[in-house]
């Protein structure tokens, strides 16, 4: 799940359970990343009695920033072009031309893609 589709998922959780926005978000986070939603709870970051960023600036900003950092930590894995840690969600498998293992797939700066590119077109 990306992190973008978290928030909106947590919009639509709200309104159709009729929850605050942060109670909606954090139990959300409880069924898709348990251990990332015990690791605020409780805490000042917790967002669990906001209905949101208006409630509580702060606290509503350690929240988004704390997800941010730790929602792709577990899913990084390096280019095997650029050699830049990236989440697997953007990177894409190439096992073709001498090329094998995950390069970006959408990244204007990484050069993987027009090696693999002009690999693949040879073809
Ligand atoms: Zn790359």
């Amino acid at each position: 799940m990306t992190l973008s589709k978290f928030y909106m998922d947590g919009m639509i959780l709200a309104r159709k359970e009729k929850w605050r926005y942060g109670q909606a978000l954090f139990n959300l986070l409880l069924s898709v990343r348990p251990e990332l939603a015990e690791s605020l709870r409780g805490t000042d970051m917790d967002p669990f009695y906001l209905g949101g960023p208006a409630d509580d600036f702060d606290r509503w900003d350690r929240f988004a920033t704390h997800i941010e950092k730790e929602w792709y930590k577990e899913r990084l894995s390096t280019c095997v072009s650029c050699q830049i840690e990236t989440p697997k969600a953007y990177l894409k498998k190439v096992e073709a031309f001498g090329v094998k293992g995950l390069v970006c797939q959408d990244a204007p700066a990484c050069q993987a893609r027009s090696v693999v590119q002009r690999a693949l077109t040879r073809s």
